[in-house]
C-alpha cells in the first residue's frame, strides 16, 4: 500500500470551463445586443483564461500553478488558493509572471485569487469583532470549498462609479454611487449600485464584491463584501471587449483578448450564506486595502512579464532597424530591464517578508486573519508604484526606437495584393538578414502592442489596474516610518530629538 497516496485533484479542463459558461443565463450586454458567454467576440478572452486551466494540468507547470487546499487537502488551481506561507506568495508571483509571458499580457485570473485572500482575512476578523454574532468566515469557507472543488473562475468587483470625486460615499447626491445595502432581511441582504472596469466578469463563474475605500461609521451600508454567480438575477453586465485587429495571412503566435464590464447590481438579493461582511465599516476599509495589497503583489508578477514583452519588442526593433549597437538603444534596453527587475525584486521581497499581519494606522503592523499570509505592504506598494508610473515612459521608449513604422504600416490586404506585394516588400525591407515575412509580422505585432486600440486599453489597465500610482503613494507615505527618518536627521545634525 502507498503510504503517501497522491491527493485527489479537482482541476478542471478548459473544456469543462467553456461548457459551464455556455449554460449561464444571458446577462451580458454589448453594443446594443445581448450576447452569450461563448460569443465570437469573447473567444480571444476565453483563450487567455483557458491558459490557466492548461497550465495547471501541465506536469511541467504543476508546481507553480497548483496548490494543496488548506481546507480539503485536494490539489487545486493556485488561482483558487489561500496563501499559507511565504512560499505560496513566491509561487503566486512566479506563476503570474510565467503565465503572463505565455499570453503576452494579462492572465486575467489574479483579481479572483486576490479577492479570495482579502475576504478570507477580513471575514475572520469581523466575526471576532462581533463576538460570534456573525458567521461571515464560516460562510466564506463553505463558499470557498465549493469554489475550489469546482475550480471556478472569480473576478473582483471593487471599483465603484464614485460619482462626485471629492465627496465621500455618504455625501454623494446619488447614494447609489457606491454599492451599498438597501435592505436587510432575515434571509439575506439587497444591494444596489454599479462596479466599473471589472476585468473578465463576462467570462467569470463568480463575482466577488468588496468595498473600494476606507469607510466612516455613517457609511456602514457601504461596508459590504459578498459573492454572486456572474449571471445572477438582477446583475447586468455592460461589456467592453478588447481584441486585436483580425488577420487572415500574417497570423500571430497568439491571439489574446480581454473584457471589462460595468457590473450593475439592480436591487440584487444576496442570501446570508454568500455575505462575507455587512456593516463593519473599519473592516470594510481594511477589505479595500487588503484586496489592493494582494493585487499590487500580483502586479509584481504581471508587470515584469509585460516588461519582458516590451524588452523583446525594443530589442528586436533595434535589430530590425539595424541600430542595436547604438548607445541610445542600449540605454533604452537597460531602462526597461531596470524597471521590470526592480518591480519583480520588490514583489519577491514582499513575498519573503509576508506574514499574517496588516498595517493599521496608529498601531503599525498587527496580526490579522486566521494565519494566512499577506505580502509586505511597503514592498508591494513601492513595486507597483515604480512600475505603474513607468507604463507610458516605456511606450515612449518603444516609440523612439521604432520610428514611425508601426503607426502607418500597410494593411494585410495591401501586403498580399499581387500588384503591391513586391513593391511593399521592397520598400519595407530594413534588415536584409531577416526574412521579409518576419519583418512584416514583427512590425504588425509591434503596432498591436503600441499604437492600436488594444494597446491603449492595455496601457490604461497597466497604469490604473490595482490602483493608480497616486494610491500607492498614499499607502507608502502613510505606512512608512518617516518620523524615524526625521529623527535620524535630527541625530545626524545634532538637533534635539522629538
Ligand atoms: C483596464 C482596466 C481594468 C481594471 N480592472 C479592474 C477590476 O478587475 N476590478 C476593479 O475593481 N477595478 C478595476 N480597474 C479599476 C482601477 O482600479 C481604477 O481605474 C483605479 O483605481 C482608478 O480609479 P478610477 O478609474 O475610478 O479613477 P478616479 O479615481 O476617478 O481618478 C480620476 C482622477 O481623479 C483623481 N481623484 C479621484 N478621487 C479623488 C479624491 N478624492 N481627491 C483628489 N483626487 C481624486 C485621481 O487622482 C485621478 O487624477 C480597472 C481599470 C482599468 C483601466
Amino acid at each position: 500500500m502507498n503510504a503517501n497516496p497522491k491527493p485527489e485533484s479537482v482541476l478542471r479542463t478548459k473544456e469543462d470551463y467553456f461548457k459551464r459558461l455556455k449554460g449561464m443565463k444571458r446577462n451580458l450586454y454589448h453594443d446594443g445586443h445581448k450576447i452569450d458567454r461563448d460569443d465570437e467576440i469573447q473567444q480571444a478572452a476565453l483563450s487567455v483564461m483557458a491558459t490557466t486551466f492548461d497550465a495547471a494540468t501541465n506536469p511541467e507547470m504543476a508546481d507553480l500553478c497548483t496548490a494543496t487546499s488548506h481546507l480539503t487537502g485536494k490539489t487545486i488551481n493556485r488561482f483558487c488558493h489561500i496563501h499559507q506561507s511565504t512560499d505560496d506568495l513566491h509561487r503566486k508571483q512566479n506563476m503570474t509572471r510565467s503565465l503572463c509571458r505565455k499570453v503576452g499580457g494579462c492572465i486575467q485570473r489574479c483579481m479572483g485569487v486576490d479577492a479570495l485572500n482579502a475576504i478570507n482575512a477580513v471575514s475572520y476578523e469581523a466575526d471576532k469583532l462581533n463576538n460570534g454574532k456573525t458567521e461571515y468566515h464560516k460562510n466564506f469557507l463553505k463558499w470557498l470549498e465549493n469554489f475550489q472543488n469546482n475550480d471556478l473562475v472569480g473576478c473582483c468587483a471593487q471599483t465603484d462609479v464614485k460619482g462626485e470625486r471629492l465627496k465621500r460615499p455618504a455625501q454623494q447626491t446619488d447614494p447609489d454611487s457606491y454599492v451599498h445595502v438597501v435592505e436587510k432581511r432575515s434571509d439575506g441582504i439587497v444591494v444596489r449600485g454599479c462596479k466599473v472596469h471589472i476585468s473578465e466578469a463576462s467570462i467569470a463563474d463568480e463575482i466577488l464584491v468588496v468595498p473600494t475605500r476606507a469607510l466612516m461609521p455613517d457609511e456602514k451600508d457601504y461596508a459590504v463584501a459578498f459573492a454572486v454567480p456572474a449571471d445572477y438575477d438582477g446583475v447586468k453586465q455592460v461589456v467592453s471587449v478588447h481584441n486585436y485587429r483580425s488577420r487572415s495571412k500574417f497570423y500571430r503566435g497568439i491571439n489574446p483578448g480581454y473584457t471589462d464590464s460595468y457590473v450593475i447590481f439592480d436591487d440584487v438579493f444576496v442570501p446570508w450564506e454568500r455575505v462575507f461582511l455587512c456593516g463593519e465599516n473599519d473592516h470594510g476599509g481594511l477589505c479595500a486595502l487588503l484586496f489592493a495589497l494582494f493585487h499590487r503583489h500580483s502586479y509584481s508578477g504581471c508587470k515584469p512579464a509585460i516588461g519582458d514583452v516590451i524588452l523583446g519588442l525594443a530589442a528586436l526593433a533595434a535589430e530590425h532597424n539595424g541600430i542595436q549597437k547604438t548607445s541610445h538603444a542600449r540605454a533604452a534596453l537597460a531602462e526597461i530591464i531596470k524597471v521590470s527587475e526592480l518591480g519583480y525584486a520588490a514583489g519577491f521581497t514582499a513575498s519573503a517578508m509576508g506574514k499574517p499581519e496588516v498595517y493599521i494606522p496608529k498601531l503599525g503592523m498587527v496580526p490579522y486573519g486566521p494565519g494566512s499570509y499577506i505580502p509586505n505592504s511597503i514592498y508591494a506598494n513601492v513595486g507597483r508604484c515604480l512600475t505603474g508610473e513607468a507604463v507610458f515612459h516605456e511606450q515612449e521608449i518603444l516609440c523612439e526606437i521604432a520610428g514611425g513604422v508601426p503607426a502607418t504600416f500597410p494593411y494585410e490586404g495591401d501586403l498580399t495584393d499581387p500588384e503591391l506585394k513586391p513593391l511593399l516588400e521592397k520598400y519595407l525591407m530594413r534588415n536584409p538578414k531577416i526574412p521579409i515575412e518576419d519583418q512584416i509580422k514583427f512590425w504588425m505585432y509591434f503596432g498591436d502592442m503600441t499604437c492600436s486600440g488594444f494597446a491603449s486599453i492595455l496601457n490604461y489597465g497597466n497604469y490604473h489596474g490595482g490602483g493608480s500610482p497616486i494610491m500607492e503613494q498614499i499607502a507608502i507615505t502613510s505606512q512608512y516610518d518617516i518620523e524615524d527618518r526625521k529623527n535620524l536627521i535630527r541625530d545626524l545634525a545634532g538637533m534635539e530629538k522629538k
